[in-house]
């Protein structure tokens, strides 16, 4: 019988400068000294907790950020030699590194392909340099297509490009070149999300001046993005995912099939064991107390795990299926729901194919409010 699958994920909070809508845990201008003590606290966080991957087959690791190529090469194959010796990383294993354009040289992206990194994860966010200047990015269009090309001639065939809409000064017309540009190199996976203004951001206290698109033109530019994922060959496994056959992001599945994962670095997240938890954001104190970083935990009850169960299923094109949520909750989740389902189906947003329940395309620009009303 195989191991039951577990995710790793590790989150390295560099970036050279932060993006004005950035809300994730990240810091900049972290000197490399900094950067090693931090690597020292990963290992020492990664090691305490090798016990729990003992008969796991870790098939997914995933480095995150920040911007994870920032790290210096050495830190990186520290990191890397260190978990596949405590870790029981399976050899056909998806090992992911974000990446931003001009993060890294193309003698950088080898060595990461040659340490067993078989995927990257480029974040784009926009091909036009006004936009990009809007956002406050730190690269042009043209040095991402340059860092795609690296990636490609350093010898990895498996890269997401992150791509967002609804951006500042963005138009309909704008962010239809960006696709085209994008889809012309071919990368084998494509996440796309709508600009959100978070509280706590400089974008969100400047959100009345920012030149935003209204909503119409929000909804021009999903329609699209739809359209134009479907005509180049581009599946939509997930509200905002978009891959070539074969090449959906086996970590974020388990994220959204609610598949246990283990996390890593500040402000990284775990699932194990039925307990979710989370490490504090605090640079200086985790590198300080590794094993003592943990500032949240919640033990989700039975009926937590069955609602996250459908808040997450749902995301996925696949959606739920009703026979495994009876046999994990014991209950008929058609039978329990079946006004809002029947109301949700008449409404074209959900459609019941067997003993298969999902939300349909326009379900899922909606997807918000229509999980919310499956709250119990
Ligand atoms: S590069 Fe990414 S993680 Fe870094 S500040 Fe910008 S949005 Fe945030």
């Amino acid at each position: 019988m195989m191991n039951k699958p577990l995710g790793l994920y590790i989150h390295l909070p560099f970036c050279l400068k932060k993006c004005g809508y950035c809300d994730f845990c990240s810091f900049p201008a972290v000197s490399e000294a900094q950067m090693a003590r931090y690597t020292e606290a990963l290992c020492a966080e990664l090691a305490h907790n090798a016990p729990k991957a003992e008969g796991r087959a870790v098939d997914t690791v995933f480095f995150g950020g920040g911007t994870p190529t920032l790290l210096p090469l050495p830190l990186f194959e520290k990191l890397i030699s260190t978990l596949y010796r405590l870790y029981p990383v399976t050899a056909d294993a998806e090992i992911t590194v974000e990446a931003n354009p001009a993060s890294a040289d193309k003698g950088k992206l080898q060595r990461l392909r040659a340490l067993g990194v078989n995927r990257l994860s480029i974040g784009v966010q926009s091909l036009s340099d006004g936009e990009l200047s809007l956002l406050e990015r730190v690269h042009t269009a043209e040095e991402a297509k340059a860092f795609y090309a690296d990636a490609v001639a350093a010898g990895f065939s498996n890269i997401n490009l992150d791509l967002m809409y609804a951006i500042p000064s963005q138009t309909v017309e704008s962010f239809a070149k960006t696709l085209d540009t994008a889809l012309a190199l071919s990368p084998s996976h494509l996440s796309v999300y709508s600009l959100i203004l978070e509280e706590g951001t400089p974008f969100y206290q400047k959100k009345e001046s920012l030149p935003l698109p209204d909503e119409d033109e929000e909804e021009g530019m999903r329609q699209l993005l739809l359209q134009k994922m479907a005509a180049a060959g581009y599946g939509r496994y997930e509200i905002s995912n978009f891959a070539k056959e074969g090449y959906a992001c086996r970590h974020n599945l388990h994220y959204w099939r609610n598949e246990e994962y283990l996390g890593f670095g500040v402000a990284a997240y775990s699932y194990f064991d039925g307990i979710r938890y989370g490490n504090g954001k605090d640079m200086a104190a985790y590198i300080a107390l590794p094993l003592s970083a943990r500032a949240e935990e919640e033990r989700l009850t039975d009926m937590d795990r069955a609602y996250e169960y459908v808040m997450t299923r749902l995301r996925l094109c696949e959606g739920i299926s009703l026979s495994a949520y009876r046999s994990l909750f014991g209950i008929d989740f058609a039978k329990r729901h079946r006004a809002l389902i029947e109301r949700l189906a008449k409404g074209g947003l959900l459609k019941m194919e067997g003993d298969r329940l999902f939300l349909t395309d326009e379900g899922m620009n909606l997807s918000n409010s229509i999980l919310v009303s499956f709250m119990p």
